[in-house]
């Protein structure tokens, strides 16, 4: 754990363009061609490193970007792709086959959660959603044909921790693969150090940054991501959610100044959640002492990056919320929308939005409360006048009576 620096890694990544441009050429061909027909032959039986044979199994601007995610997470290799789910959908497929089983965290992303609660049984892939927090209860759930243990480092949209080192050690001793989502924490978890075999981000949010495209990323061993790209058998390569090369090139150029922005992500959110819980308003970060694993996650965390952007606020009702979000932006602190990552803050209620796919009695089950709003705490240089602002608004709308007394 010590000396592993993912910005520094990244950093130390050295890439020309074909012109001795600054930034790498960008790979503008959907096919390849060779001097020689062996060489095509030996290409497509993956035994010619360096060579390119189309663009769905990889091409070199998505080498580039595969390159400098590895290093960020310190795997041996990554596979990027055209969104979160187009990393989530061919992981997970390439692991199980019918009669499989995954044991995964409960509170994670609903389109995960649909994907697992709805789609893959289709293809006799079973799951049992557990509470990730407790690891009796994950252990409890793992039955012989386990073969995948899928959490999110930090959750959506509970922002509950998962013990990734935990994790790792029931993993191993179950033979299960640990597949760890780590969109939420980029730079500031190192899953694969504590012991994840394979890390997944939705490129869409903080590591792309600016909200203007989708993208994913599969971050493995070579052996894994061979197989994803395996040309007869290979789930990446087979159900084709590849990245373009010009969003790839975008996306790299973006991610070299993840560690800025993820400072100052971080900066921001616990400044306005260490206030707001002081107001008295119920709110979840996984900065504040009072966050379930507050203590765990210190020991988890690469600390110059902080305990990341996402924090959740409850205001009582989901009217509440939805007056709260417009007034919100109507003041220009925010947009109310979805996703996460932007150098604007996100706001958005997600057991209407992002967690729809949750049926209702789940969403109370796990917590996951009508007055919830889930921020993405933007880039702001003057956190304390958004401070300011946000809670007049609170006090506007009677969510904050006045300094210190909460009316919800
Ligand atoms: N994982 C997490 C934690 C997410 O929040 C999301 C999207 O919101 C995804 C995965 C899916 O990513 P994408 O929208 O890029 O497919």
């Amino acid at each position: 754990m010590k000396n592993f620096n993912p910005a520094n890694n990244i950093q130390d990544l050295q890439y020309f363009g074909e012109f001795g441009g600054v930034n790498p050429s960008i790979s503008d061909s959907s096919t390849y061609t060779f001097l020689s027909a062996k060489t095509m032959f030996d290409t497509f039986e993956g035994n010619m490193e360096g060579c390119y044979l189309y663009s769905r199994h990889s091409s070199p601007s998505n080498l580039y970007l595969d390159k400098a995610l590895a290093a960020m997470e310190g795997t041996e290799t990554a596979n990027v792709s055209a969104s979160g789910m187009g990393a989530i959908t061919p992981t997970l497929l390439q692991l199980c086959g019918t009669g499989d089983h995954i044991v995964s965290s409960r509170t994670i992303y609903g389109g995960t959660y649909a994907l697992l609660k709805n789609f893959t049984p289709r293809l006799g892939i079973k799951t049992t959603f557990v509470d990730i927090t407790k690891l009796d209860v994950v252990e409890a759930a793992i039955i012989p044909e386990t073969k995948v243990l899928y959490c999110e480092t930090v959750s959506n949209p509970l922002l509950e921790v998962a013990d990734i080192e935990g994790l790792a050690k029931i993993a191993k001793k179950h033979n299960l693969t640990l597949v760890v989502d780590n969109t939420f924490s980029p730079l500031s978890v190192s899953p694969a150090r504590l012991g994840a075999d394979i890390v997944i981000h939705s490129l869409t949010k903080y590591i792309n940054g600016s909200s203007d495209t989708v993208g994913g990323v599969t971050c493995a061993s070579q052996e894994f991501i061979d197989n994803l790209k395996n040309v007869n058998s290979g789930a990446s390569m087979l159900l084709g959610p590849t990245m373009d090369s010009l969003r790839s090139a975008s996306v790299m150029k973006n991610l070299r100044t993840l560690h800025i922005r993820m400072k100052q992500h971080s900066h921001n959110t616990m400044y306005l959640a260490q206030r707001f819980e002081k107001d008295g308003l119920k709110t979840v970060y996984p900065g504040l002492e009072s966050h379930p694993s507050h203590k765990i996650y210190k020991t988890m965390i690469n600390p110059e990056y902080g305990f990341g952007g996402m924090m959740t606020l409850d205001v009582g009702t989901l009217a509440k919320a939805n007056e709260l979000m417009e007034l919100m932006q109507a003041k220009n602190l925010g947009y109310l929308a979805v996703s996460l990552g932007f150098y604007k803050t996100l706001f958005s209620a997600p057991g209407t939005s992002t967690s729809s796919e949750i049926p209702m009695d789940e969403q109370i089950e796990m917590g996951l409360t009508d007055g919830l709003i889930r921020f993405s705490i933007g880039l702001d240089n003057d956190i304390e006048r958004t401070y300011q602002m946000m809670k007049a608004c609170m006090m506007e709308l009677e969510i904050l009576k006045s300094e210190s007394i909460l009316m919800v």
